[in-house]
């Protein structure tokens, strides 16, 4: 049966865009309607951000457990034979999960946020169809439309998804650790979701296309991870693609940059070579929108080439990052409220949570060069932060990125233990137009990692205390 109803605004997906989105369009009085075919919270509640970092964190308590049953012994911590019981693991991940995605059903709630479970069919650019989880079809009309649709992992035609061939929705959902695990792609992913099950006993090998590990980040960035794995004793291989599976269904087919084939063995293969936007499957071809690559092409108000359909999140390209698609989420509420908004950040600061973690805000020395900017760039040691020695840790660094001209700060860069939570600072400072001056003043606490962000501020200006 065929139900019909009406709303102000109708949002298909409730992943950190489409929730969010929904949650503040409800504090703002708009009549809202939502719609989520799977989970509330999206990738990133339910098999992304909150799941892999849960999932990394396990990881490194077991790692340190083992390190010290292993003999290395330093930190004066006897520990017998630790043993790691995944089931565990993932039933704790799985409360967290629940937790948060509870929450956002509450918020919904709480702000008159009306969800419907199921898939949505875009019908025109005013109505859409749902196919209700409970059976039931209903008709939305609607005065806005709001795409947070998000995205879904590319598949290698080489390399299809099944059985051993598993991406991270899998391999965040593993029962045992796989003994030989074969990562495709050294990128985000690749990177925090080898690591762990490399630290949870698994033997990591990394197949990445391009040079280098994270090759998204400049290259100085990512050498304190590349010892890092090289010290953890996973095994990359750069420069090399992979072909197939082998014969027995139990091994990768690889070729180097020399063309040199070989075989991997394995018991599972993660395969994480980026993600596309999900656009397929619920009409949106059937509709007059402009398109740019595989996402929707969006203005600095997320506005779609239809008036009063909107695009935000995965869906309207890179960054494919939570956060940003939170931010366009509550500027458009704010904009169909009628408050006059752009999205135009200054900043989208991006955390690869790697052992060490990598940071960047703004501009990369590099980046600013190549925008034509005269600029003046310096990075602070963790080495010579004492609350990075206290953390066990002293590979990494505190880069600042400043105009030559008036050393307004452009940009920060970090890699180091613990080094995500300064992606704050730094945002805010480029955010808030700080010059280097600004930084170098300001007392920071002792000891934290944020005297590396002082540091780094004072070496730019040339009286660097610490170093
Ligand atoms: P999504 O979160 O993908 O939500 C879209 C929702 O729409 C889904 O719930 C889907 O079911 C629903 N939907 C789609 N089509 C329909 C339809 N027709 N009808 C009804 N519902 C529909 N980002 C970070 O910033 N930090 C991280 O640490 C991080 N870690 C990640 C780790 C992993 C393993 C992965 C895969 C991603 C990670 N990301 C991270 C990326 C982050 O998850 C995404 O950028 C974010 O979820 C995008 O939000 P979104 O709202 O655009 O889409
Ligand atoms: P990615 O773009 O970060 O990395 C993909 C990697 O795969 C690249 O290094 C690329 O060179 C490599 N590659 C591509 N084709 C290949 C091939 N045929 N063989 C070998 N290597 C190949 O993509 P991802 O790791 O899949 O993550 C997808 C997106 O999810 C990210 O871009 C990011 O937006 C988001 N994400 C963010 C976080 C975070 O913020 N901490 C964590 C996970 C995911």
């Amino acid at each position: 049966m065929t139900t019909t109803s009406t709303t102000r605004l109708l949002v298909i997906g409730g992943g950190p865009g489409g929730y969010v989105a929904a949650i503040r369009a409800g504090q703002l009085g708009i009549q809202t309607t939502l719609v989520e075919a799977q989970a509330l919270g999206g990738t990133c509640l339910n098999i992304g951000c909150i799941p892999s970092k849960a999932l990394i964190h396990a990881a490194e308590h077991f790692d340190a457990a083992t390190r010290q049953a292993g003999g290395a012994g330093h930190l004066g911590i006897r520990v017998d034979a630790p043993r790691i019981e995944l089931d565990k693991t993932m039933a704790w991940k799985d409360g967290i999960v629940g937790k948060l995605t509870g929450g956002v059903g509450a918020l919904l709630k709480k702000h008159g946020v009306r969800v419907l479970a199921g898939w949505a069919q875009v019908v025109d650019g005013k109505t859409v169809e749902v196919k209700l989880q409970d059976g039931g079809v209903e008709r939305v009309a609607c005065e806005h439309l709001l795409l947070a649709t998000g995205s879904v992992p590319a598949e290698l035609t080489a390399l299809p998804f099944g059985d051993a061939v598993i991406s991270s929705t899998q391999a965040l959902a593993l029962r045992a650790v796989p003994p030989r695990l074969v990562v495709v792609g050294a990128g985000y992913i690749g990177l925090e979701l080898g690591i762990a099950y490399r630290k949870l006993g698994a033997e990591v090998t990394i197949v990445e296309a391009q040079d280098r590990v994270l090759p998204a980040y400049d290259a100085e960035l990512t050498r304190p991870v590349a010892r890092s794995l090289q010290k953890l004793g996973v095994r990359v291989l750069t420069a090399t693609r992979v072909r197939g599976l082998g014969a027995d269904g139990q091994g990768v087919l690889a070729t180097d940059a020399a063309g040199q084939d070989s075989e991997i063995a394995m018991d599972a293969t993660l395969v994480a070579v980026g993600r596309r936007p999900r656009s397929d499957g619920m009409g949106l071809e059937t509709l007059p929108l402009q398109m740019q690559g595989r996402a929707l092409k969006v203005d600095d108000q997320c506005r779609t080439s239809m008036r009063n359909v909107w695009a935000i999140g995965d869906l309207a390209g890179e960054p494919m990052l939570a956060h940003r698609a939170m931010a366009q989420g509550e500027m458009v509420a704010e904009i169909i409220a009628g408050k006059t908004r752009r999205f135009t950040p200054a900043a989208i600061p991006a955390v690869c949570f790697t052992d060490p973690e990598v940071v960047s805000a703004g501009l990369a020395p590099d980046d600013a060069k190549r925008a034509g900017l005269d600029i003046v760039s310096a990075a602070f040691p963790l080495a010579a932060n004492g609350r990075s020695l206290t953390l066990d840790s002293a590979d990494g660094f505190v880069r600042v990125v400043a105009r030559a001209d008036n050393h307004a700060i452009v940009g920060w860069q970090a890699v180091g233990r613990g080094v995500s939570e300064l992606s704050a600072v730094f945002v805010h400072a480029i955010e808030m137009g700080e010059r280097l001056e600004d930084v170098g003043a300001t007392i920071h606490a002792h000891p934290t990692l944020g005297e590396a962000v002082q540091e780094a501020a004072l070496r730019a200006l040339g009286r660097a205390l610490h170093v």
